[in-house]
């Protein structure tokens, strides 16, 4: 099974990956927006994380992937819940790390030592190619020091203090700020729902999967998918059709933008089916329906 991450950071693919690992999810690959060809700069310009989760998550859905993204951020109290959303360019563009903590201890430069609390936030989002989608949020809370304490971490760590180490997030391991950090706690709540969205098929056996294919040899392809794409409808028609037949056979059109094998593989994940075969153009996909069975198997 493939999912999409919407980003182009290595780093963040590769937790995730381990992470879902550990949740059970061992058949799974976590592809980046490069994988998919997507170049293209997504615009965030929601009003809270999980609106910008939402956004990125929903551009490798719009072409039929199971898409994800995180988005994240520092929140003052002070200053009304800023830099939010703006973390990562509260200095302006480019984005510098630096420049937003000297603005960031100018701004609470007359706030006295206990109204400097703030909070990390990461909203994780996951939009299927059908429509279905859901947000987790986890949060870290801290205080923002007068001056850097530590070199590890990144962005605001040097000055945010966390109570739990009396230090702060730049003064410990990845590993103890993993256990505790808005990220880590996101990522895991995340991953026990996705576990429970995703349908992995009970694998067929060659001698079944023969069986299929030769009744599917006599079948009429019942869609067509072209330059549209793999859209959520689709998705929900198959699905529908699915579940009233057990057995399709559809064509995917060279005018459409991923091979058949890749279209077999990415309708299958979406709406938990087996892909029987991929013969040229045409791909059959078996799903055992709970109403109407046809007890092919
Ligand atoms: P993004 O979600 O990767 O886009 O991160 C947004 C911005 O929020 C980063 O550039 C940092 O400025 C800030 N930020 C988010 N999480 C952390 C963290 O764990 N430590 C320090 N800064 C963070």
């Amino acid at each position: 099974m493939k999912i999409v991450l919407a980003s182009r950071n290595k780093k963040k693919i590769n937790e995730v990956l381990t992470l879902l690992k550990e949740h059970g999810m061992a058949d799974i690959s976590v592809l980046s927006l490069d994988d998919i060809g997507m170049t293209d700069e997504i615009e965030e310009d929601g009003t809270t994380f999980a609106e910008n989760a939402i956004i990125k998550a929903s551009v490798p859905a719009s072409l039929g992937y199971i898409g994800i993204a995180d988005d994240s951020g520092l929140a003052v109290d002070a200053l009304g819940g800023a830099p939010g959303v703006y973390s990562a360019r509260y200095a302006g563009e480019p984005c510098d790390d630096e420049k937003n903590n000297q603005k960031l201890l100018s701004e609470l430069a007359n706030t006295p030592d206990e109204e400097r609390t703030a909070q990390y936030v990461c909203a994780m989002a996951c939009v299927f190619p059908d429509g279905r989608q859901f947000t987790v949020e986890g949060s870290c809370k801290g205080r923002i020091l007068r001056e850097y304490h530590g070199d590890g971490g990144f962005g605001y760590d040097p000055l945010f203090y966390y109570p739990g180490y009396q230090k702060t997030f730049a003064e410990i391991t990845p590993e103890m700020k993993n256990r505790v950090s808005h990220r880590g706690k996101a990522i895991n709540d995340f991953c026990k729902k996705l576990s429970e969205m995703l349908v992995f098929p009970p694998s067929l056996s060659s001698k079944n999967r023969a069986y299929l294919r030769s009744l599917a040899t006599s079948m009429q392809p019942i869609f067509q998918i072209g330059k549209g794409g793999i859209t959520g409808e689709i998705c929900k028609q198959l699905s529908n059709a699915l579940e009233a037949r057990e057995l399709i056979k559809i064509t995917v059109l060279e005018t459409c933008y991923v091979s058949a094998k890749e279209a077999a593989e990415m309708i299958a994940d979406v709406i938990g089916a087996n892909v029987v075969a991929v013969t040229g153009r045409k791909i059959v996909l078996y799903r055992e329906s709970t109403e109407n069975k046809k007890i092919f198997l």
